[in-house]
């Protein structure tokens, strides 16, 4: 099964764990480990079918590679899945037996939260193995690094396409105000930019504007209205077919994963418009960033420095795409490859 799924690519070791007393079911995979131990969150999903299951975990984890690789961390790719519905199956025990399944890895692969799983999980893991992330003896929630992160991959999009560095003339619409929203649009309104917000929740939308000036919209309406910048905040998919032309800006440069329906089509459509493509694997790295930083004993000091890089990162992405006439998405991808091909592969896997 796993040799013939269609996303079985390039992918290092795909593993399969079963553990009966527990009932847990688990496929663990390393896409790549050429610049480092693979790192990835453990998804808790009640997927319909086993092949369902497999092709998340493998386009899961080519995808942490290229985020790893796009960020210059020293970082593989890796992701795991842990299948069925998380409020029946999950128990300290059977989550101790998935820290038994990480650990017999022996470092190729190191886990940390995902959707369902969280700290307290990652603690019932890091009893039975080292290779692990996300615990509360950590660096804490990732989300006000990848705020800042944003932030200033959002700043090098402006500077780009304005020629200026400061925001203060700057129209941003954000979509969501989470944990990364909140904290990119509070950053935004500080450095004088005109914001302008929407969420599900309406006492996040009336707080946010109490506090700063900002203006306020129906969620459906952020995508028409006049700005300079779209930040996608809040959930995937949010350009599509019916949102795309629907925008009026120069910049979509945001924190949600996945903001492309479309990965190649809609990038190429952004390109088309004149819209700059802030890739979202790229622009929200921080939170990597921050689990890499605690994996190697480092400080949120030097996270957030390290988020900050992601501006220049982009900079040179956004030049080369220019200088080839491609999407910045491809140039972004580049990068990653070239960073991953530069490895001198005949060095030893465990190096690291
Ligand atoms: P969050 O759940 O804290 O925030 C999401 C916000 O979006 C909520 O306030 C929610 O009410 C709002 N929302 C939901 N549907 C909406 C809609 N239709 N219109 C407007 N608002 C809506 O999540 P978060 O941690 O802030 O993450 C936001 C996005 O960034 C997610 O896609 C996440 O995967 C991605 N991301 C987060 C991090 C991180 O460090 N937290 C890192 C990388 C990527």
């Amino acid at each position: 099964m796993v040799f013939d799924a269609p996303d079985h690519r390039d992918h290092e070791q795909v593993t399969h764990f079963t553990d009966e007393e527990t009932g847990l079911e688990a496929i663990i995979s390393i896409h790549d480990t050429t610049l480092g131990p693979s790192l990835g969150g453990t998804r808790i999903l009640d997927y319909d079918t086993e092949e369902e299951a497999l092709t998340d975990v493998l386009r899961l984890s080519r995808a942490m590679t290229y985020k790893a690789a796009a960020a210059d961390l020293h970082l593989g790719g890796g992701k795991a899945v842990i299948i069925g519905d998380p409020e029946e199956i999950k128990t300290d025990a059977l989550m101790r037996a998935y820290g038994r399944a990480v650990d017999c890895l022996d470092g190729r692969y190191i886990t940390s939260v995902d959707v369902n799983s969280g700290v307290k999980d990652m603690e019932l893991i890091e009893s039975q193995t080292d290779h692990v992330v996300g615990t509360s003896d950590g660096l804490g929630d990732p989300s006000p690094i990848t705020a800042h992160g944003v932030l200033h991959g959002l700043k090098a999009c402006v500077e780009h396409v304005y020629g200026t560095d400061t925001l203060s003339d700057i129209d941003v619409a954000v979509q969501g105000l989470g944990k990364v929203g909140h904290g990119l649009a509070v950053g935004l309104a500080e450095r004088g930019a005109s914001v302008t917000v929407t969420d599900i929740n309406e006492d996040k939308m009336a707080e946010f504007t109490a506090e700063y000036d900002a203006e306020a919209v129906a969620p459906d309406d952020i995508y028409d209205v006049d700005c300079d910048v779209f930040a996608p905040c809040a959930f995937g998919g949010a350009i599509n077919d019916d949102t795309l032309p629907r925008l009026t800006c120069d910049i979509v440069a945001g924190a949600a994963n996945n903001i492309l329906a479309d990965e190649e089509r809609h990038s190429e459509m952004l390109k088309d418009e004149g819209i700059l493509y802030a890739p979202d694997y790229v622009i929200n790295a921080g939170g990597l960033i921050t689990v890499y930083h605690e994996h190697q004993g480092g400080t949120e000091e030097q996270a957030f420095e390290d988020a900050k890089a992601i501006g220049d990162r982009l900079q040179t992405m956004i030049e080369r795409a220019e200088d080839e006439d491609i999407t910045v998405l491809d140039a972004a991808d580049a990068y990653a490859e070239e960073r991953i091909g530069n490895q001198d592969r005949t060095t030893p896997a465990r190096s690291w």
